[in-house]
């Protein structure tokens, strides 16, 4: 964000050891992702299924998938070496709510392991209103939604389909659909007290001017940051499905962007776009260290 001591004061209280709302934080605390999620209920136009979803990690990236069990052992190793372990994530390689019951069990064990670690979670928002209940008795208190569109028609360019009450959508009335349950995951996150952080893909020609509107709408429903990610349309990574030829924002678009709305939601400006495995303090990734076949079967 641009200051954090723009926050309010009981907001700064439960970001200040939080790794990715508070650019302090990240020098002193670290975070953890855990790939557990493997499906996913949308299909975003920017991103190739072959890898982590590109909302919230660093696109053209796979991570090493694992059970609930598995993830445990990789935290319990992980905070026996690493002493500022403070947050861990769910963020994919799906969505985190779409595969609800692997989240789920994932943080119970934690929680019963090694109790002082915070949880937090990412999602495109479309299950999120059928696992509220559990999201506020679990006690994850930070969530990262990705909202790129607030408006039905440019959202038709952006998501080709979705899979909502085992019917898949197309065209406008996915994206009505989308709409409409990001902005009640909003509503709920708010009544329940639970801190969100909206994540926007910038994407020229598409959404880039729409973004203004975005920040207003989800200002307006409580989100306590907004995140404005570039598109990341490097070939490597494969076809952007919809988007093929798709260019990336100019680092100076993206600055501008973010300096037209440096007076709305507070923005944050030094997200890295994790792996989604990623592991250690902002700057370092230790996930390598830490894969699976390193960590002894029992600790
Ligand atoms: Fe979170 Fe981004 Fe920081 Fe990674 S770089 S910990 S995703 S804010
Ligand atoms: Fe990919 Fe994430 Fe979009 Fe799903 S939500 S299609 S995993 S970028």
């Amino acid at each position: 964000m641009s200051d954090a001591k723009d926050l309010a004061d009981d907001i700064w209280e439960k970001v200040k050891d939080h790794p990715c709302y508070s650019e302090e934080a990240h020098q002193y605390f670290a975070r953890m992702h855990v790939a557990v999620a493997p499906a996913c209920n949308i299909q975003c136009n920017y991103c190739n299924r072959k890898y982590d979803c590109a909302n919230e990690s660093r696109p053209g990236v796979v991570s090493e998938r694992l059970t609930p069990e598995q993830a445990l052992r990789k935290v319990i190793a992980v905070a026996n070496e690493v002493s500022q372990l403070s947050v861990l994530g769910i963020a994919g390689p799906g969505d985190a709510c779409y595969d609800w019951e692997k989240t789920k069990e994932t943080f119970e064990q934690v929680a019963k392991a090694i109790p002082d670690v915070k949880f937090c979670l990412s999602t495109n928002g479309l299950a999120l209103a059928d696992c509220i209940d559990d999201i506020a008795k679990m006690n994850i208190d930070h969530v990262t939604l990705t909202i790129n569109m607030v408006d039905p028609e440019i959202g038709a360019k952006i998501y080709p389909w979705i899979f909502f009450e085992n019917k898949r959508w197309t065209g406008r009335e996915a994206s009505r659909i989308l709409h409409e349950r990001q902005m009640l995951a909003l509503e709920l996150l708010k009544e329940r007290g639970i801190l969100t952080k909206v994540n926007s893909v910038m994407i020229p020609n598409i959404n880039d001017t729409h973004l203004l509107e975005v920040n207003r709408v989800v200002k307006e429903k409580g989100a306590f940051l907004h995140n404005i990610m570039p598109l990341i349309s490097d070939p490597a990574h494969g076809t952007h499905f919809g988007l093929t030829g798709q260019r990336e924002p100019s680092h100076q678009e993206l600055m501008a962007l973010q300096n037209q709305l440096a007076d709305g939601t507070k923005l944050m400006r030094h997200c890295r776009q994790c792996r989604a495995d990623a592991i250690g303090l902002l700057g370092e990734d230790r996930g390598q260290a830490f894969s699976m076949d390193k960590i002894p079967e029992t600790l």
